[in-house]
């Protein structure tokens, strides 16, 4: 099974991927995830992609579209996939549809997570992550189970990306609007596009993502 994962920045599609991943082992294939560690490692594509994410703007299209192809070569045909963070433009939907052709795949589900937008600012502010396994938390919403103890790990180091402040969130929003939200219609031609209340509890959105992924939502 091969599902896309659409809502706009901090709509919580990385903490369900993961959750997913977790449950049905099915892989996560963040875009953000791997243009971060690309930017960490300082190779060419992270050079050109540091200033570009810490602006809040996209990354070009011939880049992720690119990462994207080449993580699904180095999949097994059994492993089915959720896209956090791709498709984001026309572009990378069209893209898409000719990668998942050529690696013998096919889209089942796009999942929309609709949320309020002036609740992304604070799940967005109060974003972090645990500094060695990468499990994610907040500091309202999803606290770890012991204070400064990552529960996947045990580690006690944290970290905040640099994007996740007001102002980026703004950019990150717009960019949004503007050019990932007009890709639904191209997927509700296709009758594959299920909407999810993602101002839910965590467990529920899950919950809610399962039925559909059993063919019950
Ligand atoms: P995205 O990957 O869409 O940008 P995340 O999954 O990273 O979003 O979620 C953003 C922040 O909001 C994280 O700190 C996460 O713990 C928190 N969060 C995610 N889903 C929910 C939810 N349903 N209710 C409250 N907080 C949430
Ligand atoms: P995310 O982790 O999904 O919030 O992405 C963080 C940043 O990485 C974005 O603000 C963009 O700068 C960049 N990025 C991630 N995925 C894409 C994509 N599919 N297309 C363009 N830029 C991307």
């Amino acid at each position: 099974m091969n599902i896309i994962l659409l809502g706009p920045p901090g709509a919580g599609k990385g903490t369900q991927a993961s959750r997913l991943e977790a449950d049905r082992g099915m892989v996560q294939l963040s875009t953000g995830d791997m243009l971060r560690a690309a930017v960490k490692a300082g190779t060419p594509v992270g050079l050109k992609a540091k200033a570009v994410m810490e602006a809040g703007e996209l990354v070009s299209d011939e880049i992720v579209s690119g990462i994207i192809d080449d993580r699904l070569g180095g999949l097994s045909a059994d492993q089915g996939t959720i896209f956090d963070g791709y498709p984001r433009t026309a572009p990378q939907a069209e893209s898409l549809d000719t990668i998942l052709d050529a690696h013998g795949r096919k889209l089942d589900h796009v999942i929309e997570l609709s949320v309020d937008e002036d609740a992304l600012v604070e799940r967005i502010t109060g974003r972090f992550s645990c500094a060695n396994c990468g499990a994610n938390y907040h500091d309202k919403f999803k606290l770890p189970a012991v204070e400064g103890t990552c529960d996947v790990c045990g580690h006690h180091e944290f970290k905040r990306r640099p994007d996740d402040n007001e102002e980026t969130v703004r950019t990150r929003m717009a960019e949004y609007r503007a050019k990932t939200a007009p890709i639904l219609p191209l997927y509700e031609a296709r009758g594959i596009v299920s909407r999810v209340d993602g101002m839910a509890d965590i467990e529920h959105v899950t919950a809610a993502i399962e039925a559909i992924l059993d063919g019950k939502g």
